[in-house]
């Protein structure tokens, strides 16, 4: 065999390899594509992980003990921020009304 010969001979294996590796790559990324569309059904995430969880779960957190505690802390400090929300606005119209009336009487 001559130098040339071996040299093209070695151009076309690694030519062919090159081909296997990507007819390779193209049927596993068209596996993990198929698996996808099968894997993605209607779902939630857990609000503190965002791990998927069902859609039914109430409220929206996974099992896990931590992310059940760190939901409740949130819900009651959003809970308090809503009371915020709506009582200094109340208290300001509150005192404003106050003192209207007290400037008409
Ligand atoms: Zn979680």
């Amino acid at each position: 065999m001559s130098r040339a010969d071996r040299i093209a001979n070695a151009g076309k294996r690694t030519a062919k390899e090159a081909r296997e590796a990507a007819n390779k790559r193209r049927q596993s990324e068209r596996r993990k594509n198929s698996n996808k569309s099968i894997d993605i059904k209607p779902h939630r995430h857990c609000v503190v992980c965002w791990k998927p969880i069902s859609l039914e779960i109430e409220p929206a957190v996974c099992d896990d003990e931590s992310c059940i505690e760190n939901n409740k802390k949130r819900e009651s400090s959003r809970k308090r921020l809503t009371i915020m929300l709506y009582l200094f606005p109340g208290i300001a119209i509150l005192l404003i009304f106050l003192q209207l009336m007290s400037g008409g009487a």
